[in-house]
């Protein structure tokens, strides 16, 4: 390092703030990507909202805060929402729009503060990685002269589609000429122009392009937060070369170096123990029973059902699966959140339901998900296919329930089930009979079996990817030296 404060005394270790966006689904990976640049010699300081922070402190996540490290540091800064009950849902969109509003002073600050820090175990920054949707720190990181690498925790797929959709409204495809072209099947229009993504339905692209508006806000933050990224020194994908090949190789054409680095989670798993691997950042509680639970119950026989962090369903749809999953009569562990369901989820909780189910079904608030796909007893997760779950299920090796929600959830679903082969997809509007076949078919059916051959397969893809020589390892070294210390 060359700009110490007290030369000498001050450490003169690198020093990377990470930002992630403030939600569940951003927070993980950037803290695992955080906890792999630690283990490299990083010092860090992750930034929290203050929201999360609460959040944090309330679920008492496993080690997390409790622990004071000299080199991991976290720090906060507003989201610039109002101040909300730390139990309800921050609306996503209206983060989208806040973070990049009123963001950047506070960050900008929290940059300052540290640069003057008089405290010896602080160095100055040297790098900055920010969300791949929190582009205005961008900015920040180019006032104080140091590198930033735009995470995109999404994967290459969706990025690209992003990156066409100013294509599709000079095509005129876009945007929707009526409200009912939702459900009058425009949606079913092959989409052909997107380089090497061929037979693309316009479903498939982000659900916000559902708009018959040019100017609608969500649009055009994910056009302009994609358009951004592009002005960084790198981008990082949570994904691997070998599931996304052709996508990434017409993308490293009209972007910035790419990073493509995952599954995290087999990373950070090869971490020593005297590592910070350990540390989580659950917003929510984690029952730790589950896995108690899950120890009693035979190899691969139960169906792991979780829809993630935002994904709220009607009580119509809550009873479909419910009862698609009693009608099956496969063992299940399903995840609801206290904030899951609209208005709230008591019937079901209450209902025969319950009765009929005791034995072969366990339902809980929040679990570590990580370590459940990994359990030998779950064999299949019906996910609503945000990009983490899917990229924890591949590295699991576990095949997957497809019903996808919104955003990109859509084109993952389409990857999941049609490219990769490790999905079957249930329809928009479930009903119990398709849960009740394709929860059978999956556990026991031939589609099933091949479902499941192609799972290992992945796995051993990923597997490679993350080992001695494998890409993701070898990009991360990469990106360390070429990027993040370029300044250094
Ligand atoms: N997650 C978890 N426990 C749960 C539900 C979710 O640990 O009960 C984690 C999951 O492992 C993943 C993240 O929360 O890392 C959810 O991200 P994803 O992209 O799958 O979906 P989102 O919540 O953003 O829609």
């Amino acid at each position: 390092g060359k700009m110490g404060f007290h030369e000498g005394k001050k450490s003169q270790k690198p020093h990377a703030v990470c930002i992630p966006f403030p939600s569940q689904g951003h927070i993980n990976p950037m803290l695992k990507l955080s906890i792999l640049l630690h283990s490299k010699g990083f010092h860090i300081t992750f930034v929290n909202s203050e929201y999360n922070h609460k959040r944090l402190l309330k679920s008492r996540a496993p080690s997390f805060l409790e622990h004071n490290f000299q080199d991991f540091i976290f720090e906060t800064i507003p989201d610039g929402l109002p101040p909300i009950d730390a139990d309800a849902t921050q609306h996503i969109p209206s983060l989208c729009f806040s973070t990049k509003e009123n963001c950047l002073a506070p960050f900008r600050e929290l940059l300052m503060k540290i640069n003057k820090s008089s405290d010896d175990d602080v160095p100055p920054v040297t790098c900055i990685i920010f969300d791949g949707i929190m582009t205005f720190a961008f900015l920040a990181a180019q006032e104080i002269g140091v590198p930033s690498v735009s995470f995109r925790t999404t994967n290459a797929c969706s990025f690209m589609c992003n990156k066409h959709l100013p294509l599709l409204i000079e095509k005129g495809i876009l945007p929707l000429k009526d409200e009912s072209d939702i459900t009058n099947g425009y949606l079913d229009t092959i989409i052909d122009c997107i380089p090497s993504m061929k037979n693309l339905r316009l479903r498939e692209f982000p659900s916000q392009i559902r708009t018959t508006n040019i100017n609608d806000k969500l649009l055009n933050f994910i056009m302009g937060e994609t358009e951004g990224a592009s002005k960084a020194s790198a981008i990082i994908f949570h994904t691997f070369d070998s599931l996304e090949f052709n996508v990434l190789t017409d993308l490293s054409f009209i972007c910035p170096p790419l990073y493509t680095i995952g599954p995290l989670q087999l990373l950070t798993d090869q971490l020593p123990k005297n590592s910070l691997k350990f540390l989580r950042a659950n917003l929510w509680k984690e029952d730790e029973d589950c896995i108690q639970w899950l120890n009693l119950k035979e190899e691969k026989s139960v169906v792991y059902v979780n829809f993630g962090s935002i994904t709220v369903l009607t009580k119509k749809q809550l009873m479909e699966f419910a009862w698609g999953l009693a009608n099956s009569k496969k063992n299940f562990f399903w995840v609801i959140r206290s904030d899951a369901v609209v208005g709230d989820d008591s019937i079901m909780l209450a209902s025969e339901f319950i009765q009929e189910t005791k034995e072969r079904g366990l339902i809980s608030r929040w679990c570590c998900q990580e370590q459940v796909l990994k359990h030998i007893s779950i064999g299949a997760f019906l996910t609503h296919c945000g990009w983490n779950s899917v990229m924890e299920s591949i590295g699991s090796g576990v095949p997957m329930i497809c019903w996808p929600f919104f955003a990109d959830q859509h084109i993952n679903c389409r990857y999941a089930c049609c490219e990769w082969g490790v999905g079957m997809e249930i329809g928009k509007h479930v009903k119990r009979d398709e849960v009740e076949k394709i929860v059978r078919e999956m556990m026991d059916g031939d589609e099933g079996k091949k479902v499941k051959k192609k799972a290992s397969e992945w796995k051993k893809l990923a597997e490679e990817a993350t080992g001695v020589e494998g890409s993701s390892r070898l990009n991360l070294d990469k990106l360390v030296k070429d990027v993040l210390l370029s300044n250094y």
